[in-house]
């Protein structure tokens, strides 16, 4: 399959925005906000690791990321309403693309981790803690935790890191009525797509989501946007390989983030992540394929 790393052009759209994966367009006739405004999400076959994208594409995975979060949109639809608004896209984008509710979008990354992953580890040793979040003593690598945590980042831009930060930051931030709307949602998202994974074989160990509302003010309904229980944006082990108390298998891109620390790169540097050698490149993509057959092939 040949690798597309987006920013084409589209007849009757115009690029508004390149995040590190996803392409936003907006219909060039409908320059007004008509109060139920509508943009095209493209996602390439970009990676992003570390909160920067790596010169190397996975062939195929903008189309599989995009059918994943639709088939989990539908699965999580008693929960959460989503910004899907159609899936007849152009043809130059079948497959990897759908139209959306335009939403101003809370400038939050809301993770819920059920699990001790690797990236949480570092802050529990040093503070018996994760963002703030008491944990009991003696939790290993892959433990399962006594209830799942909610662990919201503020949202860089394109070329900056995303922040870990505390409940009550933000609360500042959203609101305290919506962060508790928000953080209940994240964490009800989480349970249904663990019990959905562990019927497919898969551990749900973290999964992260983004949220927005109308952009019309006072309407605060809480939409459920951008991608939802994927590779890209979930820690997912194998329940045939899970053994806590070692380093856990990721099925997604995570030991991309492994590698390039062995090879000397920082992202604090400023020098770009180098090109990932073919066969990681067809490793990701194998995991990415495996992930999908398990849960909606
Ligand atoms: P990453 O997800 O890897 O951190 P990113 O934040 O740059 O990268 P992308 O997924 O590449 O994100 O780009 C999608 C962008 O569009 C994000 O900024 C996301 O918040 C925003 N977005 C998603 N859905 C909507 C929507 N319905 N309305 C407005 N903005 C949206
Ligand atoms: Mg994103």
């Amino acid at each position: 399959m040949v690798a597309f790393a987006g920013g084409i052009s589209i007849p009757g759209w115009s690029r508004v925005y390149a995040g590190k994966v996803r392409d936003m367009y907006v219909p060039i006739d409908n320059q007004w906000h008509d109060g139920n405004d509508t943009m095209l999400v493209v996602a390439s076959d970009r990676l992003s690791v570390q909160d920067r994208v790596v010169p190397s594409t996975i062939p195929g995975k903008g189309e599989l990321l995009t059918q994943l979060t639709l088939h989990w949109f539908d699965e999580l639809n008693g929960i959460v309403p989503n910004h899907l608004a159609s899936v007849s896209v152009p043809e130059e984008v079948a497959g990897r693309a759908m139209i959306v509710r335009r939403l101003r979008m809370y400038p939050v990354e809301c993770s819920v981790a059920g699990y001790m992953t690797d990236v949480m580890l570092a802050d529990y040793r040093a503070t018996g803690k994760v963002c703030g979040v008491e944990l009991p003593a003696g939790l290993r690598e892959g433990d399962q935790l006594p209830s799942p945590i909610f662990l919201p980042a503020r949202k860089g831009s394109v070329e900056s890191n995303d922040i870990d930060i505390t409940f009550d930051e933000f609360a500042y931030i959203v609101g305290l009525d919506v962060a508790r709307s928000i953080r209940s949602i994240a964490i009800r998202i989480y349970n249904e797509g663990h019990r959905k994974c562990a019927q497919a074989g898969i551990i749900l160990a973290q999964c992260k989501v983004e949220f927005g509302s109308s952009a019309d003010p006072g309407d605060v309904e809480i939409v459920l946007a951008d991608e939802v229980l994927t590779p890209d944006s979930a820690t997912m082990w194998l329940a045939q390989d899970y053994e806590p108390g070692k380093a856990q298998v990721a099925m997604g891109k995570q030991f991309i983030r492994h590698w390039l620390t062995r090879c000397g790169w920082d992202r604090d540097s400023g020098t770009p992540p180098p090109p990932l050698p073919p066969h990681l490149v067809a490793t990701v993509k194998k995991r990415y394929e495996t992930v999908f057959a398990m849960l909606a092939g």
